[in-house]
């Protein structure tokens, strides 16, 4: 008999599913608030213009197609431990390896703890990004949530989290964290309470994995590494999983990091040798494209400059666009106050709006966000803000 006549429909990814549904609705005024990429004014999710000249400069310069080196490019892997952690840990502590994207980085670092951490369990916060448990699940970790978002769904519970981190894990565990633009919620801590919260995790000797997937959308490039700063100024240990997919604009071309810091240089090197390893059964070597484009910008003074202008570009159009929405709503109605927007940072926000209301939006105007009410805020646009909050204001009362 047919092998795979036994296989069973796996169900369809939560969020790209909507683009499907999305790409198939005809309503000619249909929005796609839910997949996060970024939107220009245009509606369009732009090639930045200091990629293209990169990669003109990478076509006119290719003398070979030939394997990258495991670990991948060395001067892209010395320019993200650069971005990561600037100069406040000696490069002999930090154990960089090129992955596919944000979610390859995730995944490695998943596949270093099952092969070399036993019995680790991974705290995750409540919400988080969806593909967290699959990756920790693909890779046999256990894993257990850490609350985060407030009852209000507006604010930071730092007590819970607290409470939580101090109370339920046990030494020796590892706790996910996002470094800057939480998704779903775009709620991150102040600097002082990611003083708090590396506090704990000294303290209860718990290993941190950042995920670090909106560099620079937050409030800046360094800026955004508060997290990691606190973190790594008071633990010996961490994981930083990198993903370029969303500054550099470059998502298709899958290009991200995962940095291991350990406590000294023999540890690190023991550490590259497994990540490497890992690697040459998985996928053997890392793709070139990407990872060469954000070396070339990173080499060049001018490209670098141009990028952190997009960059600013992209982060300032974002919070005006937050700032659009939440005027505009109040002019719909009294209550209508979406005022929390304006504290949160990055791509998405947590809209409050609940699954029915979000069924309405998408069966009636044909906006669609994700079913936990995260919006994509850098889908929005200017010129229809008027249309989408008259949608909104109407599911809501
Ligand atoms: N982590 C978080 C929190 C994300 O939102 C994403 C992308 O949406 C990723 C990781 C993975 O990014 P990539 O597309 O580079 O795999």
């Amino acid at each position: 008999p047919p092998r795979f006549a036994t296989v069973a429909t796996a169900p369809p990814d939560s969020i790209l599913g909507l683009n499907e549904a999305f790409a198939a609705d005809a309503n000619p005024k249909k929005m796609n608030l839910s997949v996060g990429v970024y939107k220009d004014a245009s509606g369009q999710t732009p090639v930045l213009r200091c990629v293209k000249a990169a990669e003109q400069r990478l076509v006119d310069g290719e003398k070979t197609k030939g394997y990258l080196p495991i670990d991948g490019q060395p001067d892209y892997r010395d320019h993200v431990r650069r971005l990561v952690f600037a100069d406040s840990i000696d490069a002999s502590r930090i154990a960089v390896v090129q992955t596919p994207g944000g979610t390859g980085a995730l995944r490695e670092a998943a596949a270093l703890m099952n092969s070399q951490l036993p019995a680790i369990r991974v705290w995750i916060s409540t919400p988080t990004w969806a593909n967290h448990q699959s990756i920790f699940a693909s890779e046999n970790i256990p894993y257990d949530n850490y609350r985060y978002l407030a009852d209000d769904k507006k604010s930071f519970d730092i007590a819970g989290m607290l409470e939580d981190l101090t109370g339920k894990t046990k030494p020796g565990d590892a706790v996910l964290l996002h470094a800057c633009c939480h998704n779903p919620t775009g709620v991150d801590p102040t600097a002082q309470q990611w003083n708090e919260i590396a506090a704990v995790l000294a303290q209860r000797e718990l290993l941190p994995i950042i995920d670090f997937a909106y560099q620079g959308f937050g409030n800046g490039l360094d800026e955004d590494t508060v997290a990691v700063r606190a973190i790594t100024s008071v633990c010996a240990e961490a994981i930083v999983c990198s993903s370029f997919s969303k500054n550099f604009g470059l998502y298709s071309e899958r290009v991200g990091a995962v940095s291991v810091m350990s406590a000294d240089a023999d540890t690190t090197t023991a550490v590259k040798s497994q990540l490497k390893s890992l690697v040459r059964s998985n996928y053997s070597n890392p793709p070139r494209h990407g990872a060469a484009v954000v070396a070339t910008i990173l080499d060049d003074s001018e490209l670098t400059a141009m990028w952190h202008g997009e960059l600013t570009e992209m982060r300032t159009r974002i919070k005006a666009l937050r700032r659009q929405f939440v005027d505009t709503m109040k002019t719909t109605g009294a209550g209508h106050d979406f005022g929390f927007l304006l504290d949160q940072n990055g791509m998405f926000s947590f809209s409050g709006l609940n699954p029915m209301q979000v069924d309405e939006l998408r069966n009636k105007y044909s906006i669609y966000i994700v079913g936990s009410g995260r919006i994509n805020v850098a889908g929005m646009n200017e010129e229809r803000m008027g249309e989408l909050c008259t949608a909104v204001a109407n599911v809501i009362e």
